[in-house]
C-alpha cells in the first residue's frame, strides 16, 4: 500500500513536471524566436525601403555603393548577415565581404518566395550544426518588385538560452521529485503506519487474544477506526471472560450431582447385605442425581442454542390465558405438594391474542411460577396477575417467599446465579432458569424486572410488546 501511494504521488507529481517543462521551453523557444524574427523583419523591412528610394532616383551600376552604408548602418552591432539581390538573384551588395558573392548569383528559397512578393521566413540548418534564422523581403518601385533583401543570423545564442533553461529546468524537477518523493514516503509511513498497527492487533485477534488495544490519537478517520476496533476488542474480551466462566460453571455444577452419583455407587459396592429397602434408597436418590444432571443439561443445551444465534422465534397468536393456565396446570402437583396456592387475576374478560413464540415463552412463565412455588415456605402462595393496554402485556408474579435483596435484583439473571447456594441446590436450581426466561423475554422485544411485595415475597413482572415481528425480535 505504502509503495503504491508512493508511486501514484510520483507518477502525478513527474507527469505533471515534465508536462510543464515541455509547456515552458516551447513558449520560451517561440517567444525568442518570434521576438527575433519581428526584428529581422524590420531591419529588413528599412533596408528595402532605403534601397528602395535610392535605386528610384539612382539606378546606375554604382548604386550599390551609395545603399552600402544604409545596410551596414541598420545591421551595425549585430550579427546579422545583410545580401541585397536583384530579381536575378545577382548579389548586388553582401555584408559578408570575406564570401566575395558580389555580382554572384545567390539562390535561395526564401529569397525566391520574396521575390515573389512575399515576407518569407525560414529556420536552416548549416554546416557544424548551425542553425539559421533567414528572413527575406522583396524590393519594389512602383509596385514592381526589382530586388531582393536577405537577411540571416545564426539563432545558436538563442537555442543556448533555451538549452541553458531546460537543463535549469530539469535540475529544478529533479530536485523537486526527490523532495515530494521523501514527503511522499513520509506521508506514507504516516498514513500506513497506523494501518500496520490494525493489521498486527487484528492478527492477534484472530489467534485468541484480546487483550492488545491500539493507541486513538486525534479525531480523523484513523483515530475512529482505532476506536471502533478497542470496542470491538472490549467487547470480544467480555464475550471471551463471559465463555470461560460459562465453561467453568457449568463444569462445576455438571461435577455435583456426578459426585453424587459416585459415592452412591461406591456405597452400594462396598456395603455388604444390605436391605433391598435400603438399595432402593440408594437407587431413589442416584435417580434424583440423574434428575439434576439431566435438568442441568438441557437447560444448558437451551442457553447453548440462544447463543449460537437461534434467536429466531416462531411467533403465533397465542392466547395468553390459555397459556398461563397450562403452565398453573402442570404446576398445581408440586405446589399442592407444599400446601401453596396459585391463583391467577385476569384483569381482561378477554386478552387480544399476542404474537409469541409459544414454547420460549411457556418456559419462560414456567420457570418464574416455578421459582415462586419453590422459595415459597409451605403453606405460602403465589399469585399470577395479567393486566394488559393498548400496547402491552403485563404479567405480575407474586409470592410470599424470602423476597430478593436490592443489590441482587440484577444479579440473579447472570447464569449459575443463586442467591443461597445451599437452599437453591436443595430445591434443585441449577442457577439457570431466570438467564433463559430473561433471554426469551427480550426475543419478544419485554422486559423482566423483580422488586420485593410490600411485606415478604418477591415480584417478578414480564412485559411484553404487542407488536413482535413474526420470525425475530421486536
Ligand atoms: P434456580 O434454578 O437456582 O432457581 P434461577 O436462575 O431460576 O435459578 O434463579 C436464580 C436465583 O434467584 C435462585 O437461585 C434464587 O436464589 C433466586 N430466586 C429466583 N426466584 C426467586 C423467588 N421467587 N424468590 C426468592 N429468590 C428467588
Amino acid at each position: 500500500m505504502r509503495f503504491t501511494m508512493l508511486a501514484t504521488y510520483l507518477a502525478i507529481i513527474v507527469t505533471t513536471l515534465v508536462l510543464m517543462c515541455v509547456y515552458i521551453i516551447s513558449l520560451l523557444s517561440e517567444s525568442l524566436y518570434s521576438a527575433e524574427t519581428i526584428n529581422m523583419f524590420a531591419k529588413a523591412n528599412i533596408i528595402s525601403a532605403t534601397v528602395s528610394d535610392i535605386w528610384g532616383s539612382d539606378t546606375s551600376a554604382t548604386a550599390a555603393d551609395k545603399f552600402a552604408g544604409v545596410i551596414e548602418n541598420s545591421l551595425a552591432g549585430t550579427n546579422i548577415r545583410g545580401v541585397v539581390t536583384n530579381t536575378s538573384y545577382t548579389v548586388l551588395y553582401d555584408t559578408n565581404a570575406e564570401s566575395q558573392l558580389s555580382g554572384k548569383v545567390f539562390m535561395r528559397d526564401v529569397l525566391k518566395r520574396a521575390l515573389d512578393g512575399e515576407q518569407a521566413k525560414t529556420i536552416t540548418t548549416v554546416e557544424n550544426d548551425m542553425r539559421l534564422i533567414s528572413v527575406a523581403v522583396p524590393i519594389e518601385i512602383g509596385g514592381s518588385i526589382i530586388g531582393g533583401v536577405y537577411l540571416a543570423e545564426s539563432i545558436n545564442t538563442i537555442d543556448d538560452t533555451i538549452q541553458s533553461t531546460r537543463t535549469s529546468l530539469i535540475v529544478f524537477s529533479a530536485l523537486i521529485i526527490i523532495l515530494i518523493g521523501m514527503l511522499s514516503l513520509a506521508m506514507s509511513y504516516i498514513i500506513t503506519s497506523p494501518l500496520e498497527k490494525f493489521r498486527e492487533v487484528a492478527r492477534e485477534i484472530s489467534k485468541g487474544d484480546f487483550t492488545k488495544r491500539l493507541a486513538v490519537k486525534g479525531h480523523n478517520e484513523m483515530a475512529q477506526m482505532a476506536e471502533t476496533l478497542n470496542y470491538m476488542c472490549d467487547e470480544l474480551e467480555l464475550l471471551e471472560e463471559k465463555r470461560r466462566n460459562f465453561v467453568s460453571d457449568a463444569s462445576h455444577e455438571l461435577k455435583t450431582p456426578m459426585a453424587g452419583i459416585k459415592l452412591i455407587c461406591d456405597s452400594l459396592v462396598s456395603a455388604e447385605n444390605l436391605e433391598p429397602a435400603m438399595v432402593k434408597e440408594f437407587l431413589t436418590d442416584m435417580s434424583d442425581e440423574v434428575d439434576r444432571l439431566t435438568r442441568i443439561v438441557e437447560r444448558l443445551l437451551v442457553l447453548t442454542r440462544m447463543d449460537a444465534g437461534d434467536t429466531s422465534l416462531k411467533a403465533e397468536e397465542t392466547d395468553i390465558r390459555m397459556l398461563i393456565n397450562q403452565v398453573v396446570k402442570k404446576l398445581t402437583p408440586i405446589a399442592t405438594s407444599k400446601d401453596i396456592v396459585i391463583y391467577t387475576d385476569y384483569h381482561d374478560k378477554e386478552f387480544d391474542p399476542i404474537l409469541l413464540d409459544y414454547d420460549k415463552m411457556y418456559e419462560a412463565i414456567y420457570n418464574i411460577a416455578d421459582n415462586a412455588i419453590k422459595y415459597s415456605p409451605e403453606g405460602g402462595f403465589v399469585h399470577i396477575d395479567v393486566t394488559s393496554d393498548s400496547n402491552y402485556l403485563t404479567i405480575k408474579f407474586e409470592d410470599n417467599g424470602p423476597g430478593i435483596p436490592e443489590s441482587e435484583r440484577d444479579r440473579i439473571f447472570e447464569r449459575f446465579y443463586r442467591l443461597d447456594d445451599s437452599r437453591a441446590r436443595d430445591t434443585g436450581g441449577t442457577g439457570l432458569g431466570l438467564s433463559i426466561t430473561k433471554e426469551a423475554v427480550s426475543m419478544h422485544g419485554g422486559t423482566i424486572t423483580v422488586t420485593n411485595a410490600s411485606e415478604v415475597g418477591s415480584i417478578f413482572t414480564i412485559r411484553l410488546p404487542y407488536k413482535v415481528r413474526k420470525g425475530g425480535r421486536a
